[in-house]
């Protein structure tokens, strides 16, 4: 009798566990078998009817049987386990090959983009950079770079005031009042470069309000004029091209004596003449000099011992010659459609 019942319950089992895949099923199964008042507890209960005689083989048959069991149920757990493990790693699978979401990137502006690259050719010659503050006082902005009060130079350059006496303290009208700064920290030898904003009440097709210059400012025993025109000479070779020469025309600056301007040879037409050069061949990109012995001296540079010269570039101009661009408004609005022409560079 309990021998049958056994062998039913064996092939129920045998059945059961095939379709057994998750931890829910598997709970189930030791529940109906082997818990508490599972098939195989039920079993047990039947020994009570067993004969004397057969008790002792019964009972080692039921636990063997038992033991099976159990063995069945731990088989079954593993794989369960891997099952589990399988399922749960394929739902967190990456897939590599799902294309990535794209995020629109931001690039330089233009005006960025033509400064660094005019400060990496002056870094490679030695140049150190310098960022002076924008709001500077009339000394630094015009009295030490030997601008006096009533001097006409001030009227060169359109100044906005900040201070209610509409003098001491201004917006600087251009990078110049650095070369001070950096004098007033440091003895020569002196390489360095001030770019930055400037502010003159201005505005036009090829003036703004708001524009940003270079400063270059060498101090040494023995620069002279020639060390300026070396050095801008190979300037303009990197920034536009290897065959562009430069020209020095005499000029005016209170801070700078002997002043000149510098041109170069038109890179759009070689020096025969196209719009770009308004025919003439050549185009102004900076202004610089000798600097004044009086500025020196203001600094407290011995000028008997020490000289040097000075320039500033306009960076907007360098960027508009670069780039073709011919109204400087276009690179103060931002307009995405002129930026994002900037974007890989
Ligand atoms: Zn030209």
């Amino acid at each position: 009798m309990l021998k049958d019942q056994i062998k039913v319950l064996q092939e129920q089992i045998e059945q059961e566990r095939q379709s057994i895949t998750s931890k829910e099923e598997l709970g189930a199964f030791w529940q109906k078998h082997l818990g508490k008042a599972g098939s195989i507890a039920e079993l047990m209960k039947g020994m009570r009817d067993v004969p004397k005689e057969e008790k002792k083989t019964m009972g080692q048959v039921l636990n063997e049987f038992k033991g099976m069991v159990n063995e069945r149920y731990e088989a079954m757990k593993k794989r369960v386990d891997e099952l589990e493990l399988e399922k749960r790693n394929q739902a967190e699978a990456v897939d590599i090959t799902m294309p990535a979401r794209i995020r629109p990137m931001g690039g330089l502006h233009p005006i960025t983009i033509t400064r660094n690259e005019m400060v990496n050719v002056f870094a490679g010659m030695g140049f150190d950079v310098f960022e002076g503050p924008e709001t500077e006082d009339d000394d630094h902005n015009f009295t030490r770079l030997n601008v006096q009060k009533n001097h006409p130079a001030r009227d060169m350059q359109d100044t906005f005031y900040l201070s209610p006496d509409m003098e001491s303290i201004l917006l600087r009208t251009h990078t110049s009042p650095g070369q001070i700064r950096v004098m007033d920290m440091k003895k020569p030898p002196i390489k360095v470069l001030v770019p930055g904003n400037v502010f003159r009440s201005d505005s036009d097709a090829t003036h703004s309000p708001m524009f940003s210059q270079m400063e270059g400012l060498v101090v040494d025993k023995g620069i002279t004029l020639c060390d300026l025109q070396g050095m801008l000479d190979q300037f303009v070779k990197e920034m536009f091209d290897e065959n562009v020469r430069t020209r020095l025309r005499p000029s005016y600056f209170p801070f700078t004596e002997p002043s000149v301007e510098v041109d170069v040879s038109c890179f759009e037409c070689g020096g025969k003449g196209c719009s770009l050069c308004k025919h003439t061949g050549w185009i102004e990109v900076l202004g610089g000099g000798v600097v004044h012995r009086q500025v020196l001296e203001n600094c407290g540079i011995d000028s008997s011992v020490y000289s040097g010269f000075a320039f500033g570039i306009g960076i907007e101009r360098i960027a508009m010659l670069k780039y073709g661009i011919n109204n400087m408004s276009v690179l103060f609005k931002n307009d995405l459609r002129v930026l994002k022409q900037f974007q890989s560079l």
